[in-house]
């Protein structure tokens, strides 16, 4: 091996650990609906026709609002309230206030309220921002030292909506935190098995890790891959794992299945190149990191709101649009 070549390979080794860190980061958020259990519950109260000074107070509260007047806004809304307590629009201009201000326990307090109140079709979505405001109780609580009260508003998160990832990995962090690094582990397991997210699946592998249960770790993505066929994310963490278990093999199998179906798709060619250059078949290695390099110059690996529609380059917990949590879907890849 001339020195250039190894300084090149050296070089392309760094780019390799940031595409796998890259891989690492990529979350996967699946697509279905949580369970909705309001259909089956239909709590749904008489509907109330308002009377005209109601219906004025609210048209002025939601103009003051979208005025920027946000404590005029709020006076009026509750003088709506005071008129209807179960008023829904009201309720949800106050939740929305009190989110935009980060008042946690006003915005869970008037959420808890609406999940109460609508009709089954809505209330999966009311669901999901009690999840995100527990959540980010739950945060705040952390950053300020009260383990115990986050742990259990990241409980109450994970309990309002169990397909909600952010509460599901800051639950088991905290836990760890607290040492409990089994009860940590079974979170993400449970979390895995509901949604066998990349983000969950990153925290049980570091678990397993640090356990020493490497079958544990294969296991648990060949699981979530076989689960999910469709997810390229997936597939590629699970050959990640093949390689650096040293299960050679495995891993130049599952990389050339997934390049036929993904032969653009350059973080197959890094991992590829890595098992050959470890098999000391260094012509091939160095075929497929050239073509790693070429492909890699429009390596992106997109995710998109599926609220607003707004693009990430990476999974987040919250849309920087619209603010929705949990929305990010990883964009799908040409097949
Ligand atoms: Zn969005």
């Amino acid at each position: 091996m001339t020195s250039s070549a190894s300084a090149r390979s050296g070089s392309f080794l760094g780019s390799l650990r940031s595409l796998t860190g890259l891989v690492r980061d990529l979350g996967r958020l699946a697509g279905a609906l949580p369970v909705d259990w309001g259909a089956f519950v239909r709590r749904r109260p008489a509907p109330v026709e308002d009377d005209p000074e109601t219906r004025e107070l609210f048209r002025r509260a939601a103009e003051a609002r979208l005025a920027g007047r946000v404590e005029e806004a709020a006076v009026l809304y509750r003088a709506v309230r005071a008129r209807r307590p179960a008023h829904v629009g009201a309720l949800r201009g106050l939740r929305d206030l009190a989110a935009d201000a980060h008042r946690w326990p006003e915005a869970l307090e008037a959420e808890q309220a609406l999940v109460d109140l609508v009709p089954a079709t809505e209330r999966s979505e009311e669901t999901g921002w009690l999840a995100a405001f527990h959540y980010e109780q739950g945060r705040e609580d952390m950053t300020a030292g009260r383990l115990d009260p986050a742990i259990a508003h990241f409980r109450l998160g994970v309990r309002a909506d169990r397909r909600f990832v952010p509460a599901s990995l800051a639950l088991g962090d905290a836990l760890e935190m607290t040492g409990d690094t089994r009860e940590a582990a079974r979170v993400w397991e449970r979390a895995a098995e509901r949604d066998p997210s990349l983000p969950v699946l990153a925290r049980l592998e570091r678990a397993y890790r640090i356990e020493g249960r490497p079958t544990r770790m294969i296991a648990l993505y060949e699981a979530a891959a076989a689960r999910v066929p469709d997810d390229m994310a997936l597939a590629v963490a699970l050959g990640r794992v093949y390689f650096e278990l040293e299960m050679l093999d495995e891993a130049a199998d599952h990389f050339e299945k997934l390049e036929v179906r993904a032969p653009e798709f350059p973080v197959i060619h890094a991992f590829l190149g890595a098992i050959f250059e470890r098999r000391g078949e260094t012509r091939e290695a160095f075929e497929e990191y050239r073509k790693a390099l070429r492909l890699a110059q429009g390596f992106t690996w997109p995710h998109r709101c599926g609220h607003c529609s707004a693009s990430t380059p990476t999974w987040e917990d919250r849309c920087p649009r619209c603010g929705r949590w949990n929305s990010l879907r990883p964009t799908s890849l040409p097949r």
